[in-house]
């Protein structure tokens, strides 16, 4: 899906002009990639007069420059897509030292008793003390199998092999655990009756006597067009506030979790990526959308680079800190860059830098290529390095709109053997970065919203 929108934005990149017909036919391109996802035939269609409409206005009269129009059109595409998997609802936040109850629905199958554990170990990890409950008793083996894997995770669990009503079960637990002070405390439930109506009925008792802070419904990612009359239907008896995603892993085209996020108007909240118990996600908006277009991936770059800074914890917090600040100056890139080169062969994180989409290649070439943008920073003066990029470029009259790279960037290509296309196309790759910095950083930005997330 990502790869052939991405390729619809680029083949609108290479054309020389844009016009109505060339933009109408990238939102073909891309709606029919996001129909055949399986995305709700109504988002889509919606997508589409949106991105047409926010484009028509921001070009209404401004013959700007070309590329600027272009920009436009990224922008709009990204927003809209962003918007589809963001319905700006806030997520419950568990808190440390009180009981946070979490409840997981969903039919049988999506992966609701792997992703309790997974969720166990996530939370036991960040410090807090985690168990689950087995509130299935419809499925048999169903303990055996929470038993099993909370053990190998090394997590609390409770269940019985012979009380057979789901509700007495959940609410011996969670009093158990909520007596001995546990923090987080994951009622998996069964997902399956007779009587669908059964099902919806269990929930609902279960519901009422464990009291969740969090409902969560976990949706199989190759659900497809289901997904929307699926999650309502939950929606109306397991008030959900969450979603999570599993098995985005497989060849799922995952759109029907988009729908279902549409229809529920609930954010999700983490992606299941495999079978094995850290195989889960956190899941934000702008960086997902990011990845799937190839744009990079911002937060998988955090991560890796919180893991190899745990040597260099100062160094670290600089980063960090700048990154909170939503600044982001050549010198931050380059150090950036520096620290991808150190991270090992880069041809494995080349993909998740914002700005480098395509860079497939040999290690050598990708590394040369590294070394090259490099050497151009280091033709920069202070001044440059300390700025955003702008006085590398000739500015229309308002002193605004850049118009093309001047003698400074003639000055660098020269002094690192460059040339000036190279260094526009560094300069880009500088600015895709710096906008997803951007994004990432301030109090509303998603890095700090992922922080808080825990
Ligand atoms: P439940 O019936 O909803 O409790 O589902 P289970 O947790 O028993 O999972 C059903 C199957 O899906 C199992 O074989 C899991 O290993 C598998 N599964 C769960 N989550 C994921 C995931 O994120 N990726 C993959 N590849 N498999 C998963
Ligand atoms: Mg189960």
């Amino acid at each position: 899906l990502g790869r052939r929108i991405n390729g619809a934005l680029s083949a609108l990149n290479r054309a020389p002009t844009i016009d109505d017909k060339l933009l109408d036919a990238m939102l073909k391109e891309i709606c029919t990639a996001l129909l055949e996802s399986d995305v709700n035939v109504k988002l889509v269609a919606s997508l589409r007069t949106r991105v047409r409409s926010k484009v028509k206005a921001a070009l209404e009269g401004d013959k700007g420059r070309e590329a600027q129009r272009k920009n436009v059109v990224q922008k709009a595409v990204f927003d809209e897509l962003v918007g589809l998997v963001n319905p700006g609802v806030e997520p419950y936040k568990p808190k440390k030292g009180q009981p946070n109850v979490l409840m997981a629905v969903g039919l049988q199958g999506n992966g609701k008793t792997t992703t309790c554990t997974k969720l166990a170990v996530y939370y036991q990890k960040r410090g807090f003390k985690s168990c689950i409950v087995c509130a299935d008793t419809f499925r048999a083996g169903a303990f055996d199998q929470t038993r099993q894997s909370a053990t190998k995770a090394k997590v609390a669990y409770f269940g019985s092999y012979t009380e057979t009503d789901p509700v007495v079960i959940a609410a011996q637990g969670v009093d158990k655990f909520r007596k001995e002070r546990f923090e987080i405390i994951i009622v998996d439930t069964s997902g399956r009756h007779k009587q669908e109506k059964d099902l919806f009925q269990e929930m609902e008792m279960i519901g009422r006597a464990v009291q969740p802070d969090m409902t969560i419904l976990v949706l199989d990612a190759s659900i497809g067009q289901a997904a929307e009359a699926q999650s309502r239907a939950f929606k109306e008896s397991a008030d959900f506030g969450a979603i999570i995603v599993t098995k985005m892993d497989g060849h799922a085209k995952g759109g029907g979790a988009i729908s279902a996020v549409a229809a529920t108007q609930t954010p999700i909240i983490f992606l299941g990526t495999g079978e094995h118990l850290s195989d889960l996600e956190r899941f934000a908006p702008e960086p997902f959308i990011s990845k799937m277009l190839g744009m990079g991936d911002i937060q998988g770059l955090v991560e890796h680079m919180q893991d190899i800074a745990q040597q260099n914890p100062e160094k670290q917090k600089e980063v960090m800190k700048n990154l909170e600040q939503g600044k982001f100056s050549i010198r931050d890139w380059r150090e950036q860059m520096g620290n991808v080169m150190n991270m090992g062969p880069i041809s494995k994180f080349a993909s998740m830098i914002p700005g480098l989409p395509d860079m497939a290649g040999s290690e050598d070439e990708i590394s040369s290529k590294f070394k090259r943008m490099i050497y151009m920073t280091d033709s920069m003066t202070g001044y440059e390095l300390e700025s955003d990029g702008l006085c590398f470029m000739d500015m229309e009259k308002d002193g605004k709109t850049p118009i093309r790279t001047n003698w400074r960037a003639q000055r660098v290509a020269r002094g690192s053997g460059t040339s000036v296309a190279e260094v526009e196309e560094m300069l880009f790759q500088y600015r895709m970065m710096a906008n997803m910095a951007k994004g990432a950083g301030g109090k509303n930005g998603w890095l700090q919203a992922m922080q808080k997330m825990q």
